[in-house]
């Protein structure tokens, strides 16, 4: 499954894009704005005022409206008829407009537009597809332009179907437009963190359409490797390495999650990635990236590299996004390798709670216990799953540094209590002259 969202504001040529891109993917097209096109022009029929929120409320128990896809084509159905290009006019635009602020109406097309989501994969265009509807997508664009760029594109659509309008008219209903869409106070039109911006101002829809599906390629190759190699890799090594884990049933399987374990040795997130059911993503060190062939997997796997001791913010702003975008982000608090060292009598960072306070994701505490020899294989690896601390649970009020560190004690001190040290690997000595382990 792929869930690629398009945001953006009117006249960027999200929908023909997307239509391409659906028929060259061969998923299905999901067009938001025709559901808030259907509850404007139900309000305008009545005779109501778009911006009489109380009385579009009240209209909303009136109305059922049923998204299908009929030869792989989306078809709307406003109490049952299909309102083809009625919905298409700059009146029901504005109103679509007007309506789409008002809370309740966001919430009544919340489930239609997840649940067509849930069941296939999608393209789906809007304003708030990447920050609110599919958080976790695996590919966010948003698509824009200037406002001359697309106003001209608008006005040459409505001429072609035989509209009268005049540019001005067209040019001045999308500036309101994107001021309505961008400032109102639920579910602006604005870009999601992680989401990758693309000005077409300059670009015809086949170069648009080419470079979005460059990014998904991009984005679906580390995604097949992952799910390519886990079902050959995994298994040999949780054979080899004797891995046994315990509390599987309490890894979420939806939602950004983060997955704070203690750290022993260079192998741990591979044991974590080996018995945990869903995919991890996790923070290497830069130079892991240039290490032959590691490199290339590190990479291939989708690794955000961290510049260590530089206090690096774009790795942490890269983290935060992964989580927020509904992946499973694995971190170490130690910071370092600690090989034979009980874990509570270590120190650690507080950047598991800074990334939990920013991107309001739980937190999943992990312990690795690794018994058995010292060096390299045939060691025993048990992973503990344990509990889901709830964001809400780790104290946070106004952030700030010792929230964070709070936060992070609270998170490790639940890994250390599921450990049992007492039968721990003696530490390795440091080689003479040799490389630090
Ligand atoms: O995309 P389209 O121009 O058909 O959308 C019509 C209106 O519906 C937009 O101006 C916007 O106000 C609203 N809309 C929205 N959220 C979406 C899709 C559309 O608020 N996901």
């Amino acid at each position: 499954m792929i869930r690629i969202a398009i945001d953006g504001p009117g006249g960027a040529g999200k929908s023909s894009v997307a239509k391409a891109l659906a028929r060259e993917l061969g998923i299905i097209y999901v067009d938001t704005g025709a559901l808030y096109r259907n509850i404007g022009l139900y309000v305008l029929n009545k005779g109501v005022s778009p911006k009489d929120n109380g009385t579009v409320v009240s209209l909303l128990d009136e109305i059922t409206l049923e998204l299908k896809f009929q030869d792989g084509r989306q078809v709307i159905l406003l109490n049952g008829e299909d309102k083809g290009d009625a919905i298409r006019t700059p009146e029901v635009s504005m109103a679509a407009s007007a309506v789409s602020a008002i809370p309740e109406v966001r919430e009544y097309l919340l489930e239609t537009q997840r649940s067509t989501a849930k069941r296939n994969s999608v393209i789906m265009d809007g304003r708030d597809i990447g920050t609110v509807i599919l958080p976790s997508a695996e590919v966010k664009i948003f698509l824009t332009a200037s406002a001359e760029a697309r106003a001209k594109r608008r006005y040459k659509e409505l001429l072609a179907k035989g509209s009268e309008v005049s540019y001005e008219q067209v040019y001045n209903e999308m500036v309101e437009r994107d001021k309505n869409d961008s400032t109102r106070a639920v579910a602006p039109c604005v870009k999601a963190e992680d989401a990758i911006l693309i000005d077409n101002s300059d670009m015809t829809e086949e170069e648009t359409c080419k470079s979005i599906l460059k990014i998904v390629k991009k984005k679906s190759k580390v995604r097949n490797f992952y799910s390519f190699a886990k079902p050959i890799v995994a298994p040999i090594y949780r054979l080899v390495m004797r891995v046994k884990a315990t509390g599987i049933e309490n890894v979420p399987m939806d939602g950004g999650l983060i997955l704070c374990a203690n750290h022993i040795g260079a192998i741990d997130v591979i044991s974590i990635g080996a018995v945990c059911p869903r995919q991890l993503t996790f923070v290497a060190k830069k130079e892991l990236f240039s290490v032959p062939l590691l490199g290339t997997i590190v990479k291939a796997l989708g690794a955000i590299k961290v510049d260590r001791g530089s206090g690096d913010v774009g790795a942490i702003k890269a983290s935060v996004a992964a989580a927020e975008a509904g992946k499973v982000l694995s971190i170490f608090p130690q910071g370092h390798r600690f090989p034979g060292v009980d874990p509570a009598k270590t120190s650690i960072h507080h950047g598991a709670g800074l990334i939990a306070y920013h991107s309001g994701c739980d937190v999943l505490p992990v312990c690795i216990k690794i018994k058995g020899g010292r060096y390299g294989f045939l060691k025993r690896v048990e992973v503990i799953f344990g509990k889901v601390i709830k964001n809400s649970e780790l104290g946070f009020e106004n952030g700030g540094t010792a929230e964070y560190r709070a936060a992070t004690e609270k998170i490790f001190n639940a890994v250390v209590e599921m450990g049992d040290y007492s039968s721990l690997p003696a530490p390795i000595p440091k080689r003479k002259g040799g490389k630090k382990r």
